[in-house]
Order: C-alpha cells, then sequence, then structure tokens
C-alpha cells in the first residue's frame, strides 16, 4: 500500500513582523540563525557556527509553528514541517526510513527551515511504553541531526514540543537541539499585535482593538485567530442573507469572544 508522505513542502509568506509579542523570542531567533547568516564575513570573523537546532517550547497555540514559519519567510527559504508522531510508524524500520527521507527532501530543499513538530514523541518516557524500536529512531534522529558523512548545509532545523520534560535528553545535547526558547501567551500588547496581524487585509470598522486586547487576557494567539476568523465568517454570513456587504464590526469580535474558549488553562494544568 503506497504510504501517504507524512510532510510537505511550502514556501513561507509569513514574516517576524507577523509574529505578535514575544520580543525576546524573535532577538534569539536574531542573533542565533538570521543575523549570522545575513552576515557570512561577520559569522567567520567572530567563528559563529550554524550548528545545531533550537527547541521552542510552551502552551499551545502560542506561535511555535508560527515562528518557525516566519525564519523561513525571512530566509526566503522552504519551510518542512513534520509531527513526529506521524513519522514514528509500528512496523520496526519504517521510523528510521520517514525519518531520512525527511532529511533527504530537506538537503534538496536547501534552504529550508525543517520544523520538526511534537519531538516529545520521541520521549524515552513514552519509549517504555511503546515498541523498542523507539531507540533506533531515536538514534536515526541524532545521525541525521549530526550531519554523519552527510551535508546538513542550508538545512536549519527548528523542534517544538508542549511537554519539553519528555524530550530525550540526548536530542539537546550541544551542536543538537541545544538551545531553548520558552513561547509564552501573548501580553496585553502582543494580543492587540496579534489582532492587528489577523484582521490585515479584511474591512473593518470602529475596532477599539486596546479594548479588545484587554478583555481577551488568557487566549492564545490560536484564539485570537479564531477570534477574528469567527467575526469575518458572522459578516460574511450577513452579507450572503442580505445581499449587500458590511464590515466587520465591533459587536461582531465581542459576540465571538463569548464563546471562544481559553486553550491555555488546561496545557499550564499538566504543566504543574
Ligand atoms: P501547537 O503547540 O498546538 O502546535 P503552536 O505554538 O505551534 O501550537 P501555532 O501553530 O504557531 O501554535 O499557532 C496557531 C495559529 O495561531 C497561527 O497559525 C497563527 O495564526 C496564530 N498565532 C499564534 N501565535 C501567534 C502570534 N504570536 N502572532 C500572530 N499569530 C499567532
Amino acid at each position: 500500500v503506497p504510504q501517504e508522505r507524512a510532510f510537505d513542502v511550502e514556501r513561507g509568506v509569513v514574516r517576524l513582523a507577523d509574529v505578535g509579542g514575544l520580543e525576546k523570542v524573535k532577538e534569539r531567533l536574531e542573533a542565533s540563525f538570521l543575523a549570522p547568516l545575513r552576515n557570512p564575513e561577520l559569522r567567520r570573523l567572530y567563528g559563529k557556527s550554524l550548528r545545531g537546532g533550537l527547541l521552542l517550547y510552551g502552551p499551545p497555540g502560542c506561535g511555535k509553528t508560527y515562528l518557525a514559519k516566519a525564519v523561513a519567510g525571512e530566509l526566503g527559504a522552504a519551510f518542512l514541517h513534520v509531527a513526529l508522531a506521524d513519522v514514528l510508524d509500528m512496523y520496526v524500520g519504517s521510523s528510521e526510513r520517514n525519518i531520512a527521507e525527511l532529511f533527504a527532501v530537506a538537503r534538496e530543499s536547501a534552504p529550508c527551515v525543517l520544523f520538526l513538530d511534537e519531538l516529545d514523541a520521541l520521549g524515552q518516557k513514552r519509549s517504555l511504553s511503546r515498541n523498542s524500536g523507539m531507540r533506533t529512531t531515536v538514534n536515526q534522529l541524532l545521525t541525521e541531526l549530526d550531519g554523519i558523512g552527510r551535508d546538513n548545509e542550508g538545512v536549519f532545523v527548528l523542534a517544538a514540543t508542549n511537554h519539553p520534560w519528555d524530550v530525550d535528553a540526548a536530542l539537546r545535547r550541544p551542536g543538537r537541539l541545544d538551545r531553548t526558547l520558552l513561547v509564552l501567551p501573548p501580553d496585553r500588547p502582543a494580543r492587540e499585535a496579534i489582532l492587528r496581524t489577523h484582521l490585515r487585509g479584511r474591512p473593518i470598522e470602529n475596532i477599539d482593538l486596546s479594548a479588545l486586547a484587554k478583555r481577551t487576557d488568557g487566549l492564545s494567539g490560536a484564539d485570537l485567530a479564531h477570534l477574528c476568523e469567527s467575526a469575518a465568517e458572522v459578516a460574511l454570513m450577513d452579507s450572503v442573507r442580505s445581499g449587500t456587504t458590511r464590515m466587520i464590526r465591533m459587536s461582531d469580535l465581542t459576540t465571538a469572544l463569548e464563546e471562544v474558549r481559553p486553550s491555555i488553562d488546561p496545557w499550564l494544568e499538566t504543566a504543574r
């Protein structure tokens, strides 16, 4: 049976400026990836290597994937997104082949940001309860990350997890995913910026972004994106019904807000 591939190559249009808040995280991405890449002479002068990758962690929906996409957008690089849980395979041997293929595709697509989501799926804790082939899968990933005998130039690895404590320690050693960045829920100014990003290009009128940001404490970036989407849907349906188009109003957003359930709280519960 032909297997569906667990990964797709995209060309990013998201830029770092589209990511709301997370100023410190954006600075770290700039210093560890973007500035060294844009300035090869300075990189050589200071002996800054491009080895190793970054591990983003934090509650769901706060922009880990979005940040990785933005890095690809900034570099004009391809974006290869894979959930590791999808790569794992019940049949021994298949997961290794999938990982090898994944890195082969990444090298072919270079310059490329390879985004490994749900890295904890390869965690030691889980490997005890699942098949014993997990160890060889982790080893395959380590080999690929170390670029043994191959050229990883132009492949930038970013990984993400909601459960950093479950990530296999070997993956965190120097030269591998050796730097971690905490991606926290948006504060008020960040929520305002995220709402602005997601309403951009949509017809809006009299929307008080600052008031809305105040009222959305506890919502993730994904929740806020969903809020804008719901408001757009209401305006669209009204237009279908009335036969005339209208702007998206503040009341569309506040009504949608009543239906949104914050998605961060459950994560904070499990993290305790
Ligand atoms: P998960 O852990 O569930 O994979 P995640 O942290 O990777 O979550 P994203 O997929 O990056 O979350 O976020 C989902 C969507 O929410 C994004 O596609 C984007 O539209 C919006 N979003 C989240 N955070 C931000 C942000 N800081 N700025 C702008 N948009 C955001």
